[in-house]
């Protein structure tokens, strides 16, 4: 559901947001087509959200942000990587098999 007259200006505004809450500092949030993916996180610190994400619910778009951001401290899906997402976005595994 889209929140606000400008999708992508809004999700780049949570993403701020979520960084402030996360404690990571992105050097570029962007929002694009993108064709087979919610998100991506570069290794030097590139967040790119798929522009189709601002349809989706907030809770949707919370659990993909996060989980983009949190790369920018833990690279992998470990344990640690599990323990912050549980920790932010409590219930994120019922959301994991739309992320991808
Ligand atoms: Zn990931």
């Amino acid at each position: 559901m889209r929140s606000s007259l400008y999708p992508a200006q809004e999700l780049k505004r949570r993403t701020l947001s979520w960084a402030v809450r996360l404690r990571v500092n992105p050097r570029l949030i962007r929002v694009q087509k993108m064709r087979r993916k919610w998100g991506s996180c570069s290794t030097k610190g590139i967040i790119t959200l798929a522009s189709d994400l601002a349809d989706e619910d907030r809770r949707f778009q919370d659990f993909v942000i996060a989980h983009e951001l949190l790369h920018m401290r833990v690279p992998n899906h470990g344990r640690l990587f599990k323990a912050l997402m549980t920790a932010h976005v409590p219930g994120w595994r019922q959301l994991e098999n739309r992320r991808d």
